[in-house]
């Protein structure tokens, strides 16, 4: 496939500069990458794992790296993308629960590790949670 057949919800963003100085962020975003280019290979060889779904382990490693950093690198984080309907409606929900409350805190992660899934991937993943 050639650059240009990929279209732009569809590309990979370069990370912030920032997560390569945090040795966890780089180790965890290399292991996303390497899920991927696995998941990738698997598709486009037609062959498909009996005990692991491919796209799971994809998903998984990618909410590894999301909430590491949201716990760690909170203040870093991409801004809330206007165009994100999903951003949206986590900005909804943390408005309607403002407040101390563990409810409240949670869903707070859950926007959070939203955000920096904008950082590290493609638009139309992101929008998936
Ligand atoms: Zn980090
Ligand atoms: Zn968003």
């Amino acid at each position: 496939m050639s650059a240009d057949e990929i279209r732009p919800e569809d590309a990979w963003p370069l990370p912030p500069a920032w997560m390569w100085s945090c040795q966890k962020c780089a180790e965890l975003y290399r292991t996303m990458k390497r899920v991927q280019e696995q998941t990738e290979e698997l598709r486009l060889t037609g062959e498909r794992g009996i005990d692991y779904d491919p796209m799971d382990r994809n998903v998984t490693s990618q909410m590894s790296l999301a909430e590491h950093m949201a716990a760690a690198h909170l203040e870093l984080l991409p801004a809330w993308d206007p165009d994100c309907a999903t951003c949206k409606s986590h900005r909804a929900a943390i408005a309607r629960e403002a407040g101390e409350s563990d409810r409240a805190a949670v869903i707070a992660r859950f926007g959070n590790e939203h955000r920096a899934r904008h950082a590290f991937a493609p638009p139309r993943a992101v929008g998936l949670m």
